[in-house]
């Protein structure tokens, strides 16, 4: 099963938007099998966001993204990366379509109050930098069969 990494951001947690949001997924079938509350370190939010490096908007997004806790976590399903960024909703508050996370909570191209992977590769990438393998969790939820025509 795919899995990939979400992260509700600082603003998501101080707009007391994390059951929200953790709900929406839960909704859906997609499940959680890593979950922390944490404090992003400098040298992690530049490595997570590495790819940016450069852009003008850089240095803020990497003071937004430690200024408090963040609620990182590891979710699993069928094509979960694809099915959570359509969720998610665009980067651009213009774009998110309403009923997206984004297009319902977000005005602003940076305190976007979440973050999800974009692809297999960027995900497996995340889920190392922030998950040890302990912290991972592999369990059967008794509603599976409810939510999977599949065996
Ligand atoms: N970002 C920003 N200004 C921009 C574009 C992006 O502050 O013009 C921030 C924003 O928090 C975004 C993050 O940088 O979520 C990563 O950008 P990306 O294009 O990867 O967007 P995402 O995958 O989060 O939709």
């Amino acid at each position: 099963m795919e899995k990939s990494f979400v992260m509700v951001k600082p603003d998501g947690v101080q707009r007391e938007l994390v059951g929200e949001i953790i709900g929406r997924f839960e909704k859906k079938g997609v499940k959680v099998i890593g979950l922390k509350l944490m404090v992003i370190s400098e040298e992690l939010a530049r490595k997570h966001y590495a790819v940016h490096e450069g852009k003008s908007f850089f240095e803020e997004l990497i003071k937004f993204i430690t200024s408090g806790p963040v609620v990182a976590m590891v979710m699993e399903g069928e094509g979960v990366i694809g099915v959570i960024r359509k969720m998610v909703g665009a980067t651009k508050p213009g774009d998110a379509d309403p009923g997206t996370i984004r297009g319902d909570f977000v005005l602003d191209a940076g305190q976007n109050i979440i973050h999800a992977s974009d692809s297999k590769e960027n995900a497996e990438r995340e889920i190392d930098l922030f998950f040890a393998k302990e912290e991972i969790i592999e369990y059967s939820l008794a509603v599976r069969p409810w939510i999977y025509s599949l065996p």
